[in-house]
């Protein structure tokens, strides 16, 4: 999608804190970090939200998570914990329309959630 700012980051068109891309997915730091290690996993594809999955994406969103299993091991907070978030539409606050993993940790989390 020409105006998505996911799509920009991948293509390079936008700068970002690149940590990991494969053929499926990209992962990025987050601008504006919830949490000291907070990352974003993104589809190499354009898909708006889950509300927007199809059964063939199956594969897709298993690597998202395996891709998330990887790098929380990589920046050392998977012993600790860490917390995984999908943002779908308003209610969730999502502000990109781009499906992405948000990959937090390094620090204790409040619950609940929402
Ligand atoms: P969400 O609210 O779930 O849609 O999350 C969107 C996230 O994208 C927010 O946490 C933003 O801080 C982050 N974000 C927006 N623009 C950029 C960017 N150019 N580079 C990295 N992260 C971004
Ligand atoms: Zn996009």
């Amino acid at each position: 999608m020409t105006d998505c700012i996911f799509c920009k980051i991948i293509t390079g068109d936008i700068p970002s804190t690149n940590v990991f891309r494969d053929e499926l997915v990209t992962a990025f730091r987050d601008l504006h970090p919830a949490a000291p290690t907070h990352i974003l996993i993104v589809p190499n594809k354009h898909i708006d939200s889950i509300n927007a999955l199809e059964n063939r994406d199956e594969p897709l969103i298993g690597h998202l998570f395996t891709t998330a299993r990887q790098l929380a091991a990589r920046e050392g907070i998977a012993e600790g914990g860490f917390r995984l978030i999908i943002n779908t539409n308003a209610d969730a606050g999502q502000t990109v329309f781009h499906l992405h993993l948000h990959l937090l940790g390094g620090a204790p989390m409040k619950h609940p959630m929402g």
